[in-house]
């Protein structure tokens, strides 16, 4: 039976085009002669044919299905998803920066090599670091540079150490990319106030520790008080300080990585520096590196000669390229024009924003959801379901729910010490109007647990479907068009 959404969905029929192009007069070609027989198709393929105007239509809806930072509250914890101002998109569209081609020669591309080099110097300035690079694509790809630096400095010393220590609330890319990176990885207890158990961290510290890698805020938001003595253990020990640095809005203007300690830094552009992410687009994780690691930063560098901006790449002891050319150039330009718009004040006030936030919506949502570390959190805070979970729903009942309401749920089970944890983080692009709406819905979903919890569990009602097989989603994902019949008929192929 052809079901209900495969109807709505195809829009095809034989014979309409969505283009209009003049007739041919290139010759047809034999497809025997040129392809091995192997490649060619025996039969057309199956494609949609649909008219212009209903293509139009067909992605415009399929758009409006999607929620984004610019239709709704998105307040996904560790995510950071602020807003990306408009005016960083019009910077990025200028010809001189998208019509420029990595393979031209230096001298043509100035401008594109100085705008380099000032995120360079604005991020050190932000870090504390005294040298960056701007290479990896993403956070986790920050993260495995840094520590491939590690290794780098390590076996230059002369130095055998395989290990890397990494807190139990820790971000999942953490203890992946050590493991990438050739490293065994000591996970560390946090204490009962959400922080690093500093007397564990001195019993696994030890003379085979390469780095400790630590999120500060950390990842339920809080601030690791202790942060100098837990850079004195490590260094005492000749191990490195790895800073996490993806949400960095807590702490602009206010600290820095540099001054707590650490040795190495990964940022997230696509987070606090607004990049436009969620959909899975280019990110940029730029590492940044205290002055006795730049030997081991990749190449080429971006560097200032006189007036002139030069690529170098007479490092010997340089980790290599970690990725084709300078890295994700659009994400860069971005960030710049956030930097530079915002200035050092506006930043300050953006962490200021950001703490105030998160504080504030978490003293509204206090009474009425479980909170293990009710004090003072930076850009986050975490919240459990276990009161819920009692009566029979869990967080991701609840999550399901917040989707009938229009929002984007937060992050939910992670991070894992925390029991059916939501983490919520506002950012400081939200409004007072829109985080109170947002806190309304969620004391009306806790008592909705209480009087009518099957409301919840059968959550989400308003979305065009329900809740996904999300195992099936993953592993075998639809990714192609295929005519109502053929999908059908092969769905009942694999029930049979
Ligand atoms: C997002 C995030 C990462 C990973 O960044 P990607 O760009 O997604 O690879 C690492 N650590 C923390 C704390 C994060 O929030």
């Amino acid at each position: 039976m052809v079901e209900y959404n495969d109807l709505i969905f195809e829009i095809s029929r034989s014979g309409r085009v969505g283009y209009s192009l003049p007739k041919s007069d290139v010759k047809s070609v034999n497809l025997q002669d040129k392809f091995p027989k192997h490649l060619i198709r025996d039969e057309a393929a199956e494609l949609p044919e649909v008219a212009e105007l209903d293509l139009v239509r067909h992605y415009t809806a399929l758009s409006n299905k999607n929620h984004g930072v610019d239709n709704g509250f998105y307040p996904l914890g560790s995510c950071t998803m602020k807003y990306n101002p408009k005016i960083n998109e019009v910077v990025a569209r200028l010809a001189g920066f998208t019509s420029i081609h990595p393979y031209q020669p230096t001298e043509t591309v100035q401008g594109a090599l100085e705008l380099l080099y000032n995120t360079q110097e604005e991020l050190a300035v932000v870090t504390g670091m005294d040298a960056i690079t701007l290479q990896p694509a993403a956070g986790a790809q920050g993260e495995w540079t840094g520590l491939m630096m590690v290794k780098a400095y390590h076996e230059h010393n002369g130095d055998k150490r395989t290990k890397v220590l990494v807190p139990d609330s820790a971000h999942g890319t953490n203890p992946a990319s050590a493991s990438v990176a050739g490293f065994s990885i000591v996970t560390i207890p946090s204490n009962e106030n959400g922080l690093v158990d500093v007397e564990e961290l001195k019993k696994h510290v030890g003379n085979d520790t390469a780095a400790l890698m630590l999120t500060n805020p950390n990842t339920l938001g809080l601030f690791e008080r202790e942060i100098a003595e837990i850079a004195a253990v490590v260094h005492e020990a000749g191990g490195l300080l790895y800073y996490d640095g993806a949400n960095t809005n807590a702490i602009m203007g206010k600290t820095t990585p540099g001054f707590m300690g650490f040795d190495i830094v990964h940022l997230n552009l696509h987070k606090t520096f607004t990049g436009p992410h969620g959909g899975g687009g280019p990110g940029s994780g730029p590492v940044g590196v205290k002055e006795f690691l730049l030997p081991f930063l990749p190449v080429p560098r971006v560097e200032k000669d006189g007036d002139t901006f030069v690529l170098n790449s007479n490092y010997p002891l340089s980790i290599g390229r970690v990725k084709a050319f300078y890295g994700n150039f659009g994400i860069i330009v971005r960030a710049y024009a956030y930097i530079r718009s915002m200035g050092a004040v506006g930043l300050r006030e953006v962490s200021e924003g950001a703490v105030l936030h998160a504080n504030y919506m978490r003293k509204k949502l206090e009474p009425y959801f479980e909170a293990p570390f009710s004090q003072v959190c930076k850009h986050e805070f975490v919240l459990s379901g276990s009161r819920q979970k009692k009566l029979g729903v869990r967080t991701l009942d609840m999550a399901k729910r917040l989707l009938d309401f229009g929002y984007h749920p937060p992050t939910i089970y992670f991070p894992l010490n925390v029991e059916e944890c939501l983490m919520i983080e506002p950012t400081e692009t939200e409004s007072k109007e829109t985080m109170d709406a947002f806190c309304d819905v969620m004391i009306q979903i806790a008592k909705e647990v209480e009087e009518s919890p099957e409301i919840v569990l059968e959550a989400p009602h308003t979305t065009v479907i329900g809740r996904l097989d999300e195992v099936q989603a993953a592993r075998q994902p639809v990714l192609r068009y295929k005519k109502a019949e053929t999908a059908v008929q092969e769905k009942e192929t694999v029930k049979a």
